[in-house]
């Protein structure tokens, strides 16, 4: 078995050196376990502060040890009532070419709704903080404008297509042009801000939301946050989705500190995660499905082949390489 293990804890953004592929025996098979041949995997933010020794929603990954992700995988062998061979599932499982699982650990999904790799995107964790963080925070209203930070990556372009589906005016802030064509042209955004080549992102977001900010969906943090601060409307609510301009910092960056502005704004910003809404997860994600069937939802995701560029997949969320979900696809279906 093929896997990859983080053998140090990166200071800033990581390098190849911070994990090492090794070669190890596949255990057998136990009682109520199924064997899981990998098929796509998913690289996220998130995982980036699991590889630092910090107290966070979910431990730290323990040094020398395989990663832990998002994974659908076939049933290759099962020794478990509820699964059989050929099944495909989901799960957080091993960065490894296979996987032995409990069947507790892992989720059968219908391969005839989508392509099994929307599981880890649209259908999966990213949909559902799409839905859910914009839906219950954001709350968007008719005609109201809606900006979103990370808005070409594989939640928020979720989140700004469903805002259009409630009416919104959509304003999406992306690091290159390649990104602002495709959420503008594409998906339907009023406007788009490359945040890379422009100077004032402020003035700029000013003049795209003429009628200011009523909800800002958070995914980067830093500058890009602070200046979409400045524009609140009075009620503006800001789901706290991501931070990932900060993720690689060392030390707090101490920005403006700009709670003055929620409050003249009488705003309401709140972080939030998406367990938090597990109980709800079956409405979310059958509503996502359906916007998807009915065409109304697009998704896109980048796919890197090869579990071998599984870290180069990673590192490059941190530098938006990606357009949409970025996944790896390890082996044939
Ligand atoms: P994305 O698909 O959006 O990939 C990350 C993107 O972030 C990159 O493509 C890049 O796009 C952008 N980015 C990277 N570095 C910076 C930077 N320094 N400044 C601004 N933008 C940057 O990832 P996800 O959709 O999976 O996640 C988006 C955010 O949501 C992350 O912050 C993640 O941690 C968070 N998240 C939170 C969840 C929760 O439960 N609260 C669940 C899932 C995700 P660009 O070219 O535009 O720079």
């Amino acid at each position: 078995n093929q896997q990859i293990l983080l053998v140090s804890r990166p200071s800033g953004m990581p390098t190849k050196e911070n994990f090492a592929f090794k070669q190890a025996p596949i255990p057998d098979v136990g009682e109520n376990e199924v064997l899981i041949r990998t098929l796509y995997l998913s690289v996220d933010p998130y995982m980036r502060g699991r590889m630092s020794d910090r107290k966070s929603y979910v431990p730290p990954f323990p040094l020398n040890e395989v990663i832990v992700g998002g994974i659908v995988g076939e049933v290759i062998e099962s020794r478990a009532d509820d699964l059989s061979e050929g099944d495909i599932v989901i799960g957080n499982l091993g960065w490894q070419l296979y996987n032995i699982a409990d069947t507790a650990e892992v989720r059968k999904i219908d391969p005839t709704i989508a392509p099994i790799s929307t599981y880890l995107g649209v259908l999966g964790m990213p949909g559902l903080t799409a839905y859910f963080g914009l839906l219950d925070i954001g709350q968007p209203r008719e005609g109201e404008t809606v900006v979103i930070s990370g808005a070409a990556g594989a939640v928020g372009m979720l989140v700004g297509q469903i805002a259009k589906i409630k009416g919104a005016r959509v304003v999406g802030i992306a690091g290159s042009d390649e990104k602002i064509d495709y959420i503008t042209k594409e998906l339907g955004f009023d406007a788009a801000i490359n945040y890379k080549t422009t100077n004032d992102i402020k003035q700029a977001l000013h003049k795209a939301c003429p009628d200011g900010v009523d909800v800002y969906f958070d995914n980067v943090g830093g500058e890009i946050s602070d200046a979409v601060l400045s524009l609140l409307n009075h009620g503006a609510r800001i789901p706290l989705c991501g931070q990932i301009s900060l993720y690689n910092l060392e030390k707090p960056d101490i920005g403006p500190r700009l709670q003055s502005q929620l409050l003249i704004a009488s705003a309401l910003m709140k972080g939030f995660i998406v367990s938090d809404y597990a109980k709800q997860f079956n409405e979310g994600a059958s509503q996502l499905a359906q916007w998807v069937q009915e065409g109304k939802i697009k998704y896109k995701e980048n796919i890197v082949e090869g579990f071998e560029n599984t870290i180069d997949a990673f590192l490059g969320l941190f530098t938006g390489e990606n357009l949409g979900k970025q996944i790896v696809k390890v082996a044939e279906h």
